[in-house]
């Protein structure tokens, strides 16, 4: 099996919208993992369609569901975005029409992944399910499954949201990778009990992030320490959904109030070499769009924070981490 195979993009049911909105044009997103799949979709669809539709690939990054390529769609006039791999941005309504489909991971060993979570359980314990996109079905399921314990499902997260877990003695994050379970860890930080583990359906391993966290947060108070009483600083703020405008302007207002120097930038993707350029002109970079970039950069030598470390820095609290703003 191929890992476009191994997916749902359900485009039997995207067809079906295709074909009752009466649209003609279409551009698709996918997220990097996914962008392999773009034929294998664009055949599947074909197949299910009664007549012929313009499809466009956005290359444009779709990192989250943060960014929907609205600059494209309306560069290109398409009648829908078939955003694939994430469920709606709880912080942003795209302008253009949007149809997004989580692409739930379908070649999984129910048993197997019940098997750990059953060796977590106990009746006396409540045991939550946080997911990404990929695994919402899977996480259904599971509460279903268990005489053990009780298994509830509290949603679909994002490296920069959350859900609400009172009352969870133990929380398993179930996805792919390493950010997301780590950032669900800092989002917790000192404000629950529950203890948080991190499930990966693809390789069913179940580890415990805290050893990665400490490590994080060693080399981010460092980062913080090195801002205080810097005093130029630039503030990337990012489009759509990572625009983040009303945090970017208290921050502006803060920084202000101190007299810093403060500039802003606007970027749809920041890379490593625009930081290194950049980085005679400042003291601190602030990245406003996506808080998972202050992590990827961290070993740049000017300090680029996320905006929770940035309103630490200025109300010189870093031993209080937060995450993400
Ligand atoms: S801002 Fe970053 S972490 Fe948050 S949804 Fe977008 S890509 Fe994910």
């Amino acid at each position: 099996m191929s890992i476009c195979s191994e997916h749902d993009f359900e485009l039997e049911y995207v067809a079906q919208v295709v074909e009752s909105h009466n649209v003609k044009k279409i551009l698709v997103q996918l997220p990097e993992g996914f962008k392999q799949c773009f034929n294998y979709i664009v055949e599947k669809l074909r197949e299910y369609l009664s007549r012929e539709v313009e499809v466009v690939l956005s290359l444009n990054p779709s990192y989250g569901p943060c960014l929907v390529d609205e600059y494209s769609a309306e560069e290109l006039k398409t009648d829908l975005i078939i955003h694939f791999g994430h469920t709606e941005y709880p912080f942003y309504n795209p302008s253009v029409k949007t149809l997004f489909i989580p692409v739930e991971f379908v070649n999984i060993d129910l048993e197997k992944i019940m098997s750990i979570l059953t060796n977590l359980c106990s009746q006396d314990k409540k045991l939550c399910l946080l997911s990404s996109s990929q695994h919402i079905k899977l996480c259904n399921r599971l509460t279903s499954l268990s005489s053990k314990c009780r298994i509830v499902y509290k949603g679909v997260v994002y490296g920069c949201t959350k859900a609400g877990t009172e009352e969870c003695d133990v929380l398993v994050v179930v996805g792919g990778g390493r950010f997301l379970c780590i950032s669900q860890y800092l989002m917790y930080l000192r404000k629950s009990s529950s203890t948080i583990l991190c499930l990966d359906p693809y390789s069913y391993t179940l580890w415990n992030p805290k050893e990665d966290v400490e490590k994080i947060l060693r080399i981010r108070i460092w980062k913080m320490y090195n801002s205080l009483n810097r005093r130029r600083w630039l503030i990337i703020s990012g489009f759509y959904g990572q625009a983040r405008e009303k945090l970017v302007n208290t921050l502006v207002e803060e920084l202000k109030r101190k007299n810093f120097e403060v500039a802003i930038a606007k970027v749809l993707k920041i890379d490593r070499e625009t930081l290194i350029n950049i980085s005679n002109s400042f003291d601190v970079v602030v990245i406003a769009s996506c808080p998972y970039l202050a992590f990827d950069f961290q070993d740049l030598d000017i300090p680029i924070l996320t905006i929770g470390e940035a309103f630490a820095v200025l109300n010189n609290d870093i031993d209080r981490y937060r995450y993400p703003w």
